[in-house]
């Protein structure tokens, strides 16, 4: 948890009637960082929408898919979010609403608006999609483990005392194998 960083109640920030910011220094409970997440977000109640900003980064140590170390990626956002506030009981009194409604709910966020707003969450989710899809530490990348190398000939040593009958075509591979 992020000290200050309580879900507001969305009717507390119409109350404002401006921008509340959030300065941020801190860790994350569901994401690891190095450093602490460092940065500032707002987020402004604009009658039907809620404008969220947020300037933020942070260091995570991820492991590579390909030689399996660990490295460390910058992760950061600079974003500028309008999430649509819809009443998903008000829709039904509004008929020439829906389908505009309906139709922007597909393309943005939307929260209730009697609901709050977690500036933690936000910040969690802003950084997630900034993960890669594929971990690789980079250039330098030494490639896979040694493993393939090391398996077959430890494989070859101790095999020929333990199987006694032995198929010929599998004699011809392990021929093979060993040359
Ligand atoms: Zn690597």
């Amino acid at each position: 948890m992020i000290p200050g960083l309580q879900a507001i109640r969305l009717q507390e920030l119409r109350a404002l009637a401006a921008p509340r910011v959030w300065s941020i220094e801190g860790n994350l409970e569901e994401l690891a960082s190095l450093t602490p997440v460092r940065g500032s977000i707002s987020a402004e109640h604009q009658g039907n929408v809620l404008e969220v900003k947020g300037k933020v980064s942070t260091i995570v140590t991820l492991c590579c898919d390909r030689c399996l170390n660990e490295f460390n990626q910058n992760l950061a956002f600079d974003t500028d979010e309008l999430i649509w506030l819809e009443d998903n009981a008000e829709e039904t009194n509004n008929s020439t609403g829906v389908s505009m409604l309906n139709g922007i709910d597909n393309l943005v966020e939307c929260i209730d608006p009697l609901g709050s707003f977690d500036p933690e969450r936000w910040v969690f989710e802003q950084l997630s999609l900034q993960l890669p899809v594929v971990n690789h530490c980079g250039e330098d990348c030494p490639g896979p483990p040694l493993a393939k190398k090391k398996q077959p000939n430890q494989i070859l040593e101790h095999e020929p005392q333990n199987e006694a009958p032995i198929d010929p075509r599998w004699a011809a591979l392990r021929k093979l194998n060993s040359s």
